[in-house]
């Protein structure tokens, strides 16, 4: 049985993105990029460009001949069922025809905890792909899965929603789970599923835009 490719984080541009260490500035318009903001742009053979969201999206609409407006989101602090601040940083990054709205938590300057993205056309209405992204995000932090009992967390009912993430202290070879926000160690999540022993479940892999 043959799996499939990991999905790319960025489909549909040649761009990457990563963690920048220090203070880097956007080399189109010079302005200090914020945080998880820069976009290499380019190919092996022109070379890579940092960029700014701004700038990045304004290229690729200009090379497909697009009409985009880029719109910056400020950060927006929601609050989940137990009472919990989150803070969620937002992106907009324009890939070929389709636009990805990403908001994510930071933690130690890289997105952590809760992460959601919303898809559509390129030509969508920003603000009300932003206003849809916002209703899915209040949704999901109202119902929480996990819930604390002499100082464990268990599933409080037979349903659990997640995130599949890089776990860097096992170097990749099991997931690192993320459920309510919260990282969950493969081990964890395992000692969680022993309450079901002799139970049956079901796993249904979804991508990141999607609402599961
Ligand atoms: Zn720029």
């Amino acid at each position: 049985m043959t799996r499939p490719a990991k999905p790319a984080k960025n489909p549909g541009a040649a761009i990457a993105t990563g963690p920048e260490p220090e203070a880097q500035h956007c080399q189109t318009c010079r302005q200090e990029l914020a945080v998880c903001d820069g976009v290499h742009y380019g190919s092996p053979q022109t070379g890579y460009r940092l960029l700014c969201s701004r700038c990045f999206n304004e290229e690729v609409a200009e090379a497909g001949g697009l009409d985009f407006q880029h719109v910056q989101f400020d950060p927006l602090e929601m609050r989940d069922a137990a009472g919990g601040r989150h803070e969620f940083h937002f992106r907009v990054h324009l890939l070929g025809d389709r636009v990805a709205l990403d908001a994510f938590e930071l933690q130690g300057g890289e997105p952590r905890g809760y992460q959601f993205q919303a898809l559509d056309a390129a030509e969508v209405d920003l603000f009300a792909l932003m206003g849809r992204l916002i209703e899915r995000m209040r949704r999901q932090l109202a119902s929480c899965h996990l819930e604390e009992e002499q100082g464990r967390l268990h599933i409080k009912d037979l349903l659990a929603r997640g995130r599949i993430e890089w776990d860097e202290n096992e170097d990749g070879r099991v997931p690192l789970i993320v459920i309510d926000g919260r990282e969950i160690t493969w081990e964890d999540f395992g000692r969680m599923l022993m309450t079901f022993e002799g139970w049956q479940f079901k796993l249904e892999i979804r991508d990141k835009s999607e609402e599961v």
